[in-house]
């Protein structure tokens, strides 16, 4: 009697997470613009133009951006750094430093007090909100992955893709096998009934049902904070797959994650003290070259 006791409360406990998990997915996708904080304001006739790789104007410029929680003190203080399209950024610093601040700036989750934000050099404010959040996939630490089945989960941002577009996105995260394991497929249930998801598999779950609206822009928060060495891996061979042809902004703790990116952008205090590529941050910035050292990186 002792096992499917604990099977039920690691059942609960999972709904428990499946069902916030829930709620934060639906705050994201349902943001509604009437409700949201930041005003919208398109100026007519903005367009979104997405830039190619080599394009001279950055996909995301963030410049001179201050910010404040409305209940506390100032988080950001002044922070600039570009992300160009087809790029690989990644945001780094100590807890605290406002690294998933930045994140929830770009998303326009909350007005800025100081600053602009820019897509394709074009003020944030002046373009149409939706058209822009269709443009940028945004996966938080706690991969949301829900109760119901793989093909649910996928489905979540873009309802109408079909069976090989799916597959493909199972392809591009690593995550055939595991699915395809299953006589049911893309409808075996994520849970104890189905194909039991390790952390990291459902951080690429998360991911997979993300790059299914194809966006220009992914925005990555700490994606292998609880993973061990080998999914940390396989996360890296992701997100290397899905930089092919997309920008990524990654925020991550784990320095390994991101030391290929193209440039590292290096956060303390709300303000931004170094930017540069692992090797030049190495040499160049006391901060950084602490964080590498603790991590057994240099
Ligand atoms: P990081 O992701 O680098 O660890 P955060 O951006 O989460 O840092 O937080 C930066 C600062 O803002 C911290 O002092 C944190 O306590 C505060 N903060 C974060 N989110 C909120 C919030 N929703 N309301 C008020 N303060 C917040
Ligand atoms: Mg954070």
């Amino acid at each position: 009697l002792v096992m499917p006791l604990g099977q039920v409360i690691g059942s609960y406990t999972q709904l428990q997470t499946g069902l916030g998990a829930l709620a934060r997915v639906q705050e994201v996708l349902a943001l509604d613009p009437e409700h949201d904080e930041v005003a919208e304001r398109p100026a007519a006739g903005a367009v979104l133009r997405v830039p190619r790789a080599g394009d001279p104007v950055p996909l995301l410029e963030l410049d001179g951006v201050g910010f404040g929680y409305p209940d506390g003190t100032p988080v950001l203080d002044g922070v600039s750094f570009t992300v160009p399209a087809g790029s690989r950024t990644a945001l780094v610093g100590p807890s605290g430093a406002g690294k998933s601040t930045v994140l929830a700036l770009v998303e326009g989750f909350y007005p800025l007090t100081s600053g602009a934000v820019r897509w394709a050099g074009t003020d944030v404010r002046e373009l149409p909100r939706a058209a822009l959040r269709a443009r940028m996939g945004y996966v938080e630490q706690e991969a949301p992955v829900l109760a119901g089945t793989v093909r649910e989960n996928l489905l979540l941002a873009t309802p109408d893709a079909d069976d090989a577009q799916l597959w493909q996105a199972l392809a591009d995260v690593g995550l055939t096998a595991v699915v395809a394991r299953s006589p049911l497929g893309l409808d075996v249930p994520v849970g104890d009934d189905g194909v039991l998801l390790s952390g990291g598999e459902r951080q690429r779950l998360a991911i997979a049902r993300s790059l299914l609206s194809r966006p220009a822009l992914l925005l990555l928060d700490e994606p292998t904070a609880s993973l061990d060495a080998r999914n940390e891996q396989l996360l890296r061979d992701t997100l290397a797959a899905a930089a092919a042809d997309r920008a990524l902004l990654v925020v991550a703790h784990r320095l390994s994650t991101v030391i290929d990116s193209d440039q590292i952008v290096v956060l303390d205090g709300g303000r931004v003290v170094a930017v540069g590529t692992h090797a030049e941050l190495v040499d160049t910035d006391p901060l950084y070259r602490e964080l590498a050292t603790a991590q057994l990186l240099v």
